[in-house]
């Protein structure tokens, strides 16, 4: 929700932006923490979905680490001040250099996604005489319920080792003295809401550790992950029931006296903290359709386009108009890049729009910002933040 001041504001500001509301972020974080801490929860905030230094920094400050999938997430992690025993690396695709650099910051993990990362990291370690902390990222085969294209446990997805592979895990495992085995590790998708979901990996979590420690190894850190979801319909309800989640794992993990929980949120902690601020350019009204074009595309935000994600749209001009008589139009509300897919809501009911109309993209604090991009030449998309408003 904005107030007519945020908005006085922005009407001054040259669109598109992103604006974050960092007294949200904070309340968020607060929020999380308190719950995690409860029952003495670890949190590692997943980089990706924003890395914008504002949020990093203040995700630091509230005592989160960070979960990284790629060296360039490592080093930003270390640069903002994450401490380096605080920083864990999963990814299917780590490359040689990825891992030396990892091994050279001392990072606490390695989330291991395959039997041959093992090896490679093992060798890699010894060429540096070092001992790699090592879990492994096992794909449990549990259906999160969410989009397809943001499931990644099941068996036909990339990621992690798979069942069948524990074996060969073992077996590498005993004979590569430079690898420290702590835990094992999931993570099954993303925008997760059925809670239930938990409960199945919660009972699949407990099945691993159990065949690990029969076999030898003590499990130290149980890993499960993120993936919980937002409210994208109200995004006015803006803190998840992090109580309610938490208090799942509480309930369905068996965790031993000398285990450690670990979590791995990134759109929980950050999605609703932000909007990206777009203006109307031009509306066409056809026989078939009407059109909103704006002067943010995909190149801005690229999740409807990626995996048709709904964002609620707001027209915050004509929001403020009291006006009995203002009819809502059904608008195709689009961005100005040469795709087809370059569309932000389809049948959108909104006020009657007009050119300059300040428009705003709700709960693109997740996986927004991160992945814009310079198609069509397009110029890097600006941030503004609630402090810039003071
Ligand atoms: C993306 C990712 C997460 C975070 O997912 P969210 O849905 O944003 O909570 C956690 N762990 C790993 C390994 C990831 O790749």
């Amino acid at each position: 929700m904005f107030s007519d001041k945020d908005i006085a504001h922005f009407s001054k500001l040259e669109t598109p932006f992103y604006y974050y509301d960092l007294n949200l972020l904070e309340s968020t974080l607060k929020a999380c923490k308190k719950a995690a801490d409860t029952y003495k929860f670890h949190v590692h905030y997943a980089m990706k979905a924003n890395f914008n230094p504002i949020v990093l920094k203040k995700i630091e400050a509230i005592g989160f680490g960070a979960d990284c999938v790629s060296g360039g997430e490592v080093k930003k992690a270390i640069d903002v001040g994450f401490k380096r025993k605080k920083v864990v690396f999963a990814g299917v695709g780590k490359s040689d250099k990825e891992i030396n650099d990892a091994l050279d910051n001392d990072i606490f993990c390695f989330n291991v996604e395959s039997v041959q990362e093992l090896s490679v990291i093992n060798e890699l370690a010894e060429k540096k005489q070092k001992k790699a902390k090592v879990a492994i990222r096992i794909n449990p085969n549990v259906d999160a319920h969410t989009h397809a294209n943001i499931t990644t446990g099941l068996d036909e997805n990339k990621f992690g080792v798979n069942s069948w592979d524990m074996p060969a895990c073992a077996a590498v495992l005993n004979i590569s003295p430079n690898l420290e085995f702590i835990g094992i590790h999931f993570h099954i998708g993303s925008q997760i809401t059925n809670m239930d979901v938990y409960k199945n990996l919660c009972v699949r979590v407990n099945e691993f550790a159990t065949w690990f420690e029969d076999h030898g190894f003590k499990v130290t850190v149980l890993n499960v992950g993120g993936g919980l979801g937002i409210d994208y319909h109200n995004p006015d309800q803006q803190i998840p029931n992090f109580e309610t989640y938490f208090k799942i794992f509480a309930d369905f993990l068996e965790v031993k006296p000398y285990q450690e929980v670990h979590f791995e949120l990134g759109r929980a902690l950050v999605g609703q903290s932000a909007s990206l601020i777009s203006r109307v350019l031009y509306v066409k009204n056809g026989k078939k359709k009407n059109f909103i074009i704006l002067d943010a595309g995909m190149t801005e935000l690229m999740r409807p386009a990626l995996y048709q994600a709904y964002h609620k749209i707001e027209n915050l001009s004509q929001s403020k108009i009291v006006n009995a008589e203002s009819e809502s139009v059904r608008y195709d509300v689009v961005g100005p890049i040469c795709e087809s897919t370059d569309c932000f809501g389809k049948e959108v009911e909104l006020q009657e729009s007009f050119r300059n109309d300040l428009i705003a993209i709700r709960s693109t604090g997740a996986y927004g910002e991160v992945m814009a991009s310079h198609y069509n030449l397009r110029e890097t998309v600006q941030t503004v933040s609630s402090e810039d408003l003071n």
